[in-house]
């Protein structure tokens, strides 16, 4: 196992900064420290707990842009997408401070003849949370905050693209009073997340690739522990013959570019009636050309770097796959020149199901466009698919939407809009696309263990 971890600017391929990786003695002996500490942390009342995480909002508020700037050197991403996240992690926030009292109350449900039925939540206990570099706050945070508040410890291995965040967020909570060994941030890379799993936790919360994803699964699935995988997907959207096809068209671009296509719920295939199709790619392309790629630090920056490497090779791949089937290229199609990892933003129509551009998660900003016929069609292509995390309709007519949506196997759907995740709502996929949810109150819930009490008076 590799004892320093190189953190390196996809912008630019210089070297950040070099941190010394955990190893796995010092994953077990931080493991033992969070399971002592967890239990006094959970024996705190709701209101103390709350407090600290107050103080990590105001932390976050306070430093944002110097947040948003570790973030985008580290990460590639634009800086204002940077600061969006920071921003829009404020309102989950205020969401879990304000429901989880009410999330994890114990209930009686039943009271009658001196019996009594009572349902409580209790925390797991020690949380294993590993994580995604591409919202590295939203999809850390989404584990993090509800499990502390709920009463865990939490040993939390960020991706190692994103350590530095990992740790500015580790910072914050222990300002904020968060005990040193209630909050602990590992550094390393996979075989630390490895390390981790090979500790005795209670449940392990997992967002990445489908692929890690099955390796978690495969290392923790004979000890019964509480898993959740929030992996990818290959969201399709429809888009009706009654739309404004300008609104719809920018509207879509923005889905599948933004965060230069690293999201988690990018629109990653659109399919077309074919009675505004062509009117349809003349506004998308004519959209994506007008996005700006550069220096993610610039302010007008919207297209930023390929936060890892080996990722290009991928989009090169799925392009050249759909180019050899008889897709037609419009637009990119090609790595850019280095230093630092570059795609060009890549519009391809004429393209199938055949094609991978049109099966496999491309995690970057490359889209393919397909027509349709009819709605009975699309649901047919959207569905043929193995992931399942977001499916959008665009459509004026809200009954046609609903039936369309209510067809599609997928855990959010959306109709006129799309890349959207709200923390009121549970976040959930299906197929391979994961099982377990976060935020919404069952995403507060997912942190502890319901305790069935069966109480009788008299003795
Ligand atoms: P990844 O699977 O490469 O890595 C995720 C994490 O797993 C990292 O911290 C990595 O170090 C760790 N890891 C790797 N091998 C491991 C092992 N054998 N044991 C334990 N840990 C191991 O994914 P990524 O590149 O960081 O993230 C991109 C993927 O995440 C995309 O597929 C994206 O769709 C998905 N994602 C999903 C959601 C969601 O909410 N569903 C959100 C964000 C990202």
């Amino acid at each position: 196992m590799s004892t320093l971890l190189v953190i390196h600017n996809p912008a630019t391929g210089e070297v950040v900064t070099t941190l010394p990786a955990d190893t796995p003695d010092s994953v077990a002996a931080k493991a033992r420290a969070a399971r002592e500490a967890q239990a006094l942390w959970a024996m705190r009342p709701l209101e103390q707990r709350k407090r600290c995480i107050e103080g990590f909002r105001a932390g976050v508020v306070r430093d944002l842009e110097q947040l948003a700037r570790v973030m985008t050197e580290e990460t590639g991403k634009p800086i204002r997408m940077s600061r969006n996240e920071l921003n829009g992690l404020l309102p989950r926030i205020d969401f879990f401070l304000a429901e989880t009292e009410q999330a994890i109350a114990a209930e009686t449900v039943y009271d009658e003849g001196g019996m009594r039925e009572q349902i409580q939540h209790e925390p797991l206990g020690l949380v294993a949370n590993i994580s995604a570099w591409n919202y590295p706050w939203f999809v850390g945070c989404n584990v993090i905050l509800p499990a502390l508040l709920a009463g865990n410890a939490v040993l939390y291995k960020p991706s190692e693209y994103a350590t530095l965040t990992g740790q500015e967020i580790t910072r914050l909570l222990h300002e904020a009073g968060v005990p040193r060994d209630v909050m602990i941030c590992l550094v390393g890379g996979g075989e630390v997340g490895a390390a981790l799993l090979a500790q005795p936790v209670d449940g392990v919360f997992f967002t990445g690739s489908h692929g890690t994803g099955q390796r978690i699964a495969e290392a923790v699935g004979k000890r019964f522990v509480k898993l959740q995988l929030e992996l990818g997907g290959k969201d399709p959207t429809y888009v009706c013959e009654d739309v404004d096809v300008q609104a719809a068209a920018e509207s879509l671009a923005d889905g599948a570019m933004y965060n230069t296509g690293q999201s988690c719920c990018s629109v990653e295939r659109i399919y077309v009636h074919e009675a505004v199709h062509d009117a349809f790619v003349e506004h998308f392309v004519r959209t994506v050309r007008g996005f700006k790629r550069g220096d993610p630090m610039s302010e007008d920056t919207y297209i930023g770097a390929i936060t890892r490497a080996p990722q290009l090779d991928v989009l090169d791949h799925q392009v050249a796959d759909a180019q050899r089937k008889g897709a037609d290229l419009l637009l990119g199609g090609r790595k850019g020149a280095g230093p630092g990892n570059w795609y060009e933003p890549t519009v391809m129509v004429d393209v199938d199901h055949d094609m991978e551009i049109m099966r496999e998660e491309s995690f970057g900003p490359v889209i393919g466009i397909q027509k349709v016929r009819s709605d009975e069609e699309a649901v047919q292509l959207m569905n043929d698919t193995r992931y399942g995390l977001t499916a959008g309709v665009y459509t004026r007519d809200e009954a046609r939407a609903r039936r369309i949506l209510s067809q599609v196997r997928a855990g959010s759907v959306y109709w006129n809009c799309c890349d959207r995740v709200s923390p009121r709502l549970p976040w959930s996929g299906v197929g391979d696309s994961g099982v377990g949810l976060t935020l919404s109150k069952y995403g507060i819930q997912a942190f502890t263990r319901t305790k069935a009490w069966h109480l009788r008076s008299g003795g």
